[in-house]
């Protein structure tokens, strides 16, 4: 599984990296998210998906 977030669409509220910080983190600048893992795991795939839902800019890709 891999996760992307749209760099374009994060307003930086920091929802997905409070719900799920094992697989967000803020970039230390302007509060965007970026993704911690190049490849989601399965042990962590849950985190990555409720992440995903939680963001309300609709910025995060799961595939
Ligand atoms: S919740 Fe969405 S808008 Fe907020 S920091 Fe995360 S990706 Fe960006």
């Amino acid at each position: 599984m891999r996760v992307r977030v749209d760099g374009k669409q994060c307003q930086g509220h920091g929802v997905c990296y409070m719900t799920s910080p094992d697989v967000f983190a803020p970039d230390e600048e302007d509060g965007h998210a970026h993704v911690l893992v190049d490849e989601v795991g399965s042990d962590l795939e849950q985190a990555a998906k409720e992440g995903a839902e939680a963001c309300p800019e609709r910025a995060i890709t799961v595939e």
